[in-house]
Order: structure tokens, then sequence, then C-alpha cells
């Protein structure tokens, strides 16, 4: 068996690690950096870009870089209405109504998108390790539905990778401290990342980590920031100008790169100047934006955002049934965590230092490659139990939700319910599966209505059918039903939710295909660049030894020559640039032992 890799797919940026004997490491990509960019680019001619030379392209063709794609993974397009307005790329309804991404000519599943991430992952992960790579553990928000975990799975499974599992981004980073650490404590992990906001009391006990309580918004983050900024700089520049340009996806891209170095400058500046140069322009010519924002004014302006995680945090203990007090440590997770105002938050409410011990950007991969490396067997003396984020249940009378198992259980998970008839020879049950903490069904997440059929012909109330709920260690939900008779009862989807298996299958073959043929244009820009290094290595042969060679072998020299620089000219085809390597290898082996021979004559 090959590595399990540890994937952090984050909204922002992704990092991926492995576990190297005992040690979890951080996996260089092939630009050399530690940490890439979750964006993928479109070029006009179809071409596709991942990582850092994609989130270049975003300021000049926005409309064809995905960023963000997790706030739409596994949503409905009527769910993802307050995060449309963050990206720049066009968000459609796609099949059976899920969010789907519009660009290059075609529609894209988010899990498509994030696959192209995860499949450049495990590229680098491959060349770094000299090894295939086919399993990983992928984390995500604590906070994530079933079908978020399962869009996840799936965007894994479409990248060639069999996910074992998924796990919680903070209860990661807990593990990240467990393996490290290995003490009694009690800890917090405040993890504000771009897209997202978790927080997670997890008691730790020696080997052993025990998740008490998780909370979490998945519409709270750095992006969030960046957006409460770029509404600020329209206003002022509206205020200067006179001009709303909030209508042009241009300005709107450039003045969130602006927010954004804006905003990370002041976690270390107390003030910073924002310019943008020919922001728009009308007959009285170019307009100009340029505004000074002070860490005074940013902390007005995003100060209400910020308090909300305090509010999570407040409302975590509680659940967790702790006070502040009870927190030894306060483990800072994710980029936003470095906002100065948000530590002093932090800080004020659990009255102690934070722990900045661990990197924010890669302390959850490091603790999905601790996950990694105890499914493989090679960590052993760590265990770190979870618990499910959401209640599961089922709609009953009245429209209402009856929850089955309540949140912050630990998972695994599971629980019978006996279900019968309400009227004499009903021949089918329907169950609607529900995930959320609202008393009303309707103002839940819907996982999907099941519908039992073959009923034998009863009275009303006496047959006996076993529902089993359960939740899985990924914390992705299943449900099995059986009548009194033991006989497995036949469960139909009734709404089938995200991705069928044949798609899954579907995108994959075509991810593998555009992979192989990224592939043969690697290999034959290598080839191209080996002829390349030949034609240079045969002319400095000549030259240096011009005045013994043979008018005949110098001919013939230029010769071998013009047909490499005819290859290069001509061809991208593999075959023939094979053929010319091949052959000016061989043509400068044979004058090479012909130069010798003169030497030794
Ligand atoms: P993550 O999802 O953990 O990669 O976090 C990415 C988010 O953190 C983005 O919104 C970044 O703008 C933000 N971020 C990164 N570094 C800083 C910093 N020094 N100060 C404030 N925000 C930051």
């Amino acid at each position: 068996m090959g590595k399990v890799i540890g994937i952090d797919l984050g909204t922002t940026n992704s990092v991926v690690a492995f576990m190297d004997r005992l040690e979890p490491k951080v996996i260089i990509n092939e630009e050399g950096g530690r940490v890439t960019p979750s964006v993928v680019g479109f070029s006009k001619a179809g071409e596709r870009f991942v990582g850092e030379i994609a989130k270049r392209q975003m300021l000049i063709n926005p409309e064809a870089t995905i960023h963000s794609v997790k706030r739409f993974i596994g949503k409905r397009y009527r769910e993802a209405g307050r995060d449309i307005p963050l990206v720049n790329y066009e968000i459609v309804e796609g099949k059976s109504g899920d969010a789907a991404i519009s660009v290059a000519g075609r529609l894209y599943t988010p899990q498509e998108i994030s696959a192209f991430v995860l499949q450049k992952l495990k590229g680098s992960a491959e060349d770094f390790l000299g090894e295939p790579v086919t399993e990983a553990i992928i984390t995500v928000p604590a906070h994530f539905n079933d079908r978020q975990r399962q869009a996840t799975k799936d965007a894994g499974t479409i990248a060639g990778l069999n996910v074992l599992r998924i796990i919680n981004e903070p209860t990661a980073a807990a593990l990240a401290y467990l393996h490290d650490r290995k003490k009694n404590a009690t800890i917090a992990v405040f993890d504000f990342g771009g897209g997202t906001f978790d927080i997670s009391i997890v008691n730790i006990n020696g080997d052993i980590g025990e998740v008490r309580a998780t909370r979490g918004n998945n519409a709270l983050g750095g992006a969030d920031i960046d957006r409460a900024l770029v509404d600020w700089l329209l206003e002022e520049f509206r205020q200067e100008h006179g001009v709303d340009v909030s209508g042009d996806r241009i300005v709107r891209q450039r003045l969130r790169d602006a927010a954004e170095r804006g905003k990370i400058e002041l976690s270390t500046a107390m003030e910073t100047d924002i310019q943008l140069p020919f922001l728009t322009a009308d007959a009285s010519g170019p307009r100009h934006l340029q505004v000074a924002l002070t860490r005074a004014t940013f902390e007005m302006l995003v100060g209400p955002l910020l308090e909300r995680t305090i509010e999570e945090c407040r409302k975590v203990l509680q659940e967790s049934g702790m006070g502040v007090k009870d927190i030894d440590e306060i483990v800072m997770v994710g980029g936003s965590s470095r906002i100065p105002r948000v530590k002093d938050l932090v800080k004020e409410f659990f009255g102690r230092p934070l722990n900045h011990a661990f990197n924010p950007d890669e302390v959850v991969a490091i603790g999905a490659a601790v996950q990694a490396g105890i499914l493989e067997g090679e960590v052993k003396s760590v265990t770190l139990l979870d618990v499910t984020n959401l209640s599961l249940g089922i709609e009953v009378e009245g429209r209402r939700f009856a929850k089955l198992i309540p949140k912050n259980t630990t998972i695994p998970a599971q629980k019978v319910q006996l279900v019968s008839t309400v009227i004499d020879n009903q021949r089918a049950v329907k169950i609607h599966v529900l995930q959320g903490e609202s008393a009303l069904a309707s103002e839940n997440v819907s996982l999907g209505e099941f519908e039992l059929v073959g009923l034998d012909a009863a009275a009303r109330g006496s047959p006996r059918i076993e529902v089993k709920f359960a939740i899985d260690a990924s914390g992705i939900v299943s449900v099995s039903a059986r009548d009194g008779r033991g006989v497995h009862n036949q469960i139909t989807i009734r709404a089938p939710t995200g991705l069928s298996k044949a798609e899954i299958e579907d995108a994959r073959a075509e991810a593998d295909a555009h992979q192989s043929r990224r592939d043969k244009a690697s290999e034959s820009t290598e080839l191209r660049f080996t002829v390349e290094k030949q034609i240079v290595a045969l002319e400095t042969l000549i030259r240096e030894h011009k005045a013994v060679l043979h008018k005949q072998d110098a001919a013939e020299a230029e010769q071998a020559l013009k047909r490499g620089r005819m290859a290069l000219a001509k061809s991208t085809d593999k075959g023939n640039l094979q053929d010319t390597s091949n052959y000016l290898k061989r043509f400068a082996a044979h004058l090479q032992e012909k130069l010798t021979a003169v030497h030794l004559g």
C-alpha cells in the first residue's frame, strides 16, 4: 500500500501532508510552495490551471477564475444566495437544484472543480514521494452537513483518491496537538479561515482526545471581512467621485484584492494605503482610488463580524457544559486568526494567553496526516473521538422535526427507530431524513426521502419496521430498514442528492483523460528540452574540436544539428521528438568516439 496523504482542502488555500515515520510533514508543491491556492483558472483556449498560476489570472480574467468553490460544494442553488455575491464567476442552478459553475462554455459541479485542486495536490504528493498515491484523508469544516461531506468525498473520488476518512478541521488541529503534546488538557480550537469559522472543545487525556462539543458558521470567514471592506471602499469612492462602480466585475475583483491585501497588512501595521489607479474613467478622465485605512477604522467596520466568533465560543462552552475556567489552552487555526482584534477578543473571552506553537496555515493538514498515520497503523498510541456537528432526524406529523441522534453525540453512532403504518393495508412508508437544529422540518437540511415499499397488507400500526440511522466516523449518514420478519425492505431514494455513481465515474474518467493529456503534453515538453540540450552539446563539441574534425564528419554533424532543429521547429509529436533525440544521442556518441580516436592517434 502506498502512503496515505492528509489534505486540508481549504476555501482559500489547500495543504497536503504525510506521515514520515512518526513525523508529520507538509509536502512542497511544484511551484515550491507549502500552500496551494484553491483556485482553478480556465484560459480562453480551454486550458486549465490550478493553484498559484490560476490565482495570478484572477485580476485579468475574473469570470473564468474559480475560487472559494468550497462555499458551494454540496449546496443547493437556493441555499447559495449569500455566497454568490462573494465571487465573480457565474453560479447557476445545476442538476437536481444543486449549485453549479458556468465557465469556459460548460457547467461544472463544485465537486469537479474541487477535484482539480485535489488532483494537483495528489500530483505534488506523488512527485514528492516518488510513488503513486491513491488514498487520502480530507478535512472539512466541523459544520459541514452530510451533503457537503458526501460531495467532498465525491470530489476525492473524481480526483482518483479513495477517501478513507473525512475529518473535521478543528478535530484535525486537535490531533496535531495530541500527537505533539500528549498531556492532559482541555483545549479550545478556534478555527477562523477564509470561508468558515469553527470552534471545538476537546478533552485530552494522555493519548486519547475526545471532542466535547463543536459549533461553527459556514458563512463567516476572511472573505466576509474582505466583502465588508469592499463595501466601504465602494462607498468612499462614491462619495469622492460621485460614481457607483459596484456593477463592474473587474473593478470588484480589484477592490477585493486590494481589501484583502490591506486587511493582511493591518495585522502588523496600524495604517495602510489602498491605492487603485485608473479604477474607472468617464468623460472627465480617469478616476483613481486612494484611501488610508487605519486599524481603528478596520476594527470598527468588521467588529460585528468578529464578535460573532465570540458568540459561538460562548454557545459551544454552554453545550459542552464547561466554563472558560475549564479551558487550559486555545489553539488558533486559520489565516483569519492572525487578525490582532480577533486575538484580543479570544484572549479577553477566555482570560488567558493563546497557543501560537502551531502554524495556523498548516496545523489542519498536519492533523490529517496524523489521522493518515493512525489508519496506516504507523501511529499507534493516539485516538481522537469526534462528535456529530448537527442533529439527525426525521420529519414527523405536523411538518415537525424529530431528532434521533442529537448533535455532539460521539461518532460513529447509530439509532434504530421503529416505524409503522397509519392506515389499514398501507403498502409503503415514506421517511424524510433531515439534519439541523430547528423544530420545523422545512428549516433543516433535507438529506433525502426514503420509501419503504412492498409491505404486507395489515391493520394500521401492526407492521413493525426497524429503520437504522447510522453516522460513520466521517460524519456521513446512511439509512437502512427491515421489517419485523427480518426481511430487508427495499429502499428507494425519492430525491437523489448530489452526484450519482455513474456521474462520479464519468467525471473521474474525464479528469483522468485531462491528466493524461497534460502528462503527454508535459512529456513532449520534457523531450523538447532534451533535444534542445543535445543540440547545444553537439554544437559545443563541434566548436571545441573544429581543428581536428574531418570535413565529412563536420558535414554529417551539421546534418544532425539540422534534423534536431527541424524537429524542434515543426513537431510537438512525442514519437518524432523521441526518434530525433535517440538519433542525436547515437550520433554524439559516434562522433565522440571518432574524436577520441583522433586524440589518441
Ligand atoms: P485559510 O482558509 O486558513 O487559508 O485562511 C485564509 C484567510 O485568511 C483569507 O481570508 C486570508 O485573507 C486570511 N489571512 C491570511 N493571513 C492573514 C493575516 N496575516 N491577517 C489577516 N487575515 C489573513
